[in-house]
């Protein structure tokens, strides 16, 4: 029994809930991190979360899409990983740039410090000086507005880049104490249809792995294609060294992965974490996200269909914040949307009637690099021409300008210096701060920035306020010094920043909905509480449905 003041104080001190995976990769780690986060959050208690990943670039921004999937921008800045998108959209906890670090960002502080005489006269090792700064990145969360900071480590138990995560966090319990830790391990049930059976026995190895380290999982959430028996439960329970009623199933969900935390919610996964942290239950509040769910079941008003034309459309990760704010877009409307992916440079080969025919909105997403642009020129010519609702963000904005650069204002060889740096018509141009920028890693213009809305705008009726912040990612901007010439041809500056200098959203003035901006939107989107643009962007679609 804790003495009653020393439980006062362990109550006080921030606490930690660790997620490791095992056997496989992609087992939806992130999305269940996030789904915990969400209900403790909803059970009265001030979370936090942050991911480690034990690859060696410092950050994801200098990663193709196809390697690693999209990029997260936070509001200070962070390029990071995507599960940190899944961590606000469900939970509405802001990241930071204390949310994701990886091996190289470890490393790379560990040796700068070297340089500098840090650790003068030490030999500087693996274990204690990078555990220790391991350590530090996830003590830097700790504060005394945080109850609780979920840490979700990258990869799987058993690779040798995670080692050094898994001995951090061993030695965290065994400072911090078992109250106050709380290890998490996600394993794959598979099942074999030759056989006709579930298989345990790959989950008892991974537990076994993380046993050799020192590891000894608290809870276990089973990720599986069918219910689990009664039978797995205890041999799991059994073998595994977690009591039968912390062994907890993640079923595959059928409609959405906003089902998760209500599905881990019907075992009190939350409670139990909650008693193994010695904190007080308190009441659990999930109505309004229960009726989320049952309007991403049987929406209300039909359906619309949405053409992304992006260029890495064969990865579903890479436009992961897209696709989803596209789906809150429909929840606010109760509308299903259905996501037509198009290759850009199909739009190269075919005609866009054969592609778009039918799509009720179209979206060009942001990108770098020229290949695939010429196909999103096309789109967007199509969506302008042809009236069909329009939403382009930061690549997809600097697109739009270059169409109606080329098209409407009769400037044939206008283009972004991206692409043609020898261009006569450079609509899009090399931001000033970015001129003397060569590094690559963390130098574009990242992060919230202030931007003002003009009156009588679709962005003005979408906002309904003139001050916004939204996150960017870019280098190149709108070229203002063709301002005139585009306001006259009937481009509306819709957003600028408060200066008046940076053009952030531009629309078309004799179009039924055609919106395209700088910045990120879908970073700020969320099921209960859908981003303006995209709400208003599928209403428009949904409106003008043919
Ligand atoms: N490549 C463009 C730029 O750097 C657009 C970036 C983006 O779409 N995120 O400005």
């Amino acid at each position: 029994m804790t003495c009653p003041f020393f439980k006062f104080i362990w109550e006080l001190m921030t606490k930690h809930i660790f997620i490791t995976g095992g056997v496989v990769s992609s087992l939806g780690k992130g999305i269940t991190a996030a789904s915990i986060a969400m209900l403790l959050k909803r059970r009265g208690y001030r979370v936090r979360m942050q991911k480690l990943d034990p690859y060696l670039n410092v950050d994801p921004g200098t990663m193709s899409p196809y390697q690693h999937g999209e990029v997260y921008v936070t509001d200070d800045g962070a390029e990071t990983d995507l599960d940190l998108g899944h961590y606000e959209r469900f939970s509405e906890i802001p990241c930071s740039k204390a949310s994701n670090y990886t091996t190289g960002r470890i490393y790379s502080s560990v040796i700068s410090r070297e340089r500098e005489g840090g650790y003068l006269g030490g030999t500087v090792q693996v274990i204690p000086h990078i555990t220790n700064e391991i350590k530090a990145a996830i003590h830097s969360l700790d504060s005394e507005d945080t109850d609780i900071v979920i840490t979700e480590i990258g990869g799987t138990a058993g690779d040798i880049e995670s080692l050094p995560f898994l001995e951090a966090i061993r030695q965290f319990r065994h400072e911090l104490g078992d109250e106050n830790t709380l290890f998490i391990h996600l394993t794959l049930v598979p099942y074999i249809k030759a056989a006709g059976e579930m298989k345990t026995k790959p989950s008892q190895q991974s537990v076994g792995i993380l046993r050799e380290i020192g590891i000894i999982p608290d809870i276990l959430i089973c990720r599986c294609e069918r219910p689990m028996l009664e039978e797995h439960r205890s041999k799991l329970s059994l073998f595994c060294n977690v009591p039968k009623e912390l062994v907890i199933e993640e079923q595959d969900v059928a409609n959405t992965i906003y089902e998760v935390p209500i599905e881990l919610a019907k075992q009190d996964l939350d409670k139990h974490v909650l008693n193994i942290l010695s904190l007080p239950e308190k009441s659990l509040e999930i109505e309004d996200w229960k009726t989320m769910v049952d309007t991403v079941i049987n929406p209300r008003n039909g359906k619309v269909e949405i053409a992304v034309v992006g260029k890495y459309i064969s990865l579903k990760d890479a436009y992961k914040s897209i696709y989803e704010a596209l789906i809150h877009g429909g929840i606010a409307n109760s509308v299903k949307v259905l996501i037509r992916m198009v290759e850009a440079e199909d739009l190269e080969r075919f005609p866009e009637k054969d592609i778009l025919a039918g799509a009720d909105g179209i979206l060009v997403p942001g990108g770098f690099g020229d290949r695939g642009v010429a196909g999103k020129i096309k789109a967007i010519e199509y969506a302008r021409t042809k009236n069909i609702p329009f939403l382009g963000i930061c690549l997809g904005m600097q697109c739009a300008v270059i169409e109606f650069a080329r098209n409407v204002c009769g400037f044939k060889e206008a283009d972004s210096t991206e692409f043609n740096r020898k261009t006569n018509y450079p609509v899009i141009d090399l931001m000033e701060e970015q001129k003397m920028v060569t590094a690559k890693g963390g130098t574009m213009r990242l992060g919230s920035y202030p931007c003002v809305i003009g009156e009588g705008t679709k962005s003005r009726i979408a906002y309904d306020k003139t001050s916004i912040g939204e996150r960017h990612r870019h280098r190149y901007e709108f070229n203002s010094s063709y301002k005139y010439e585009f306001e006259k041809n009937g481009l509306v500056i819709a957003g600028t920043s408060p200066d008046g200098r940076l053009v952030e959203i531009v629309e078309l003035k004799n179009h039924p909905w055609f919106v395209a901006c700088q910045f990120h939107p879908e970073f700020k989107s969320t099921p209960l509480k859908a981003h303006p643009l995209f709400m208003n962007f599928i209403k428009a679609a949904r409106s003008l449905q043919k």
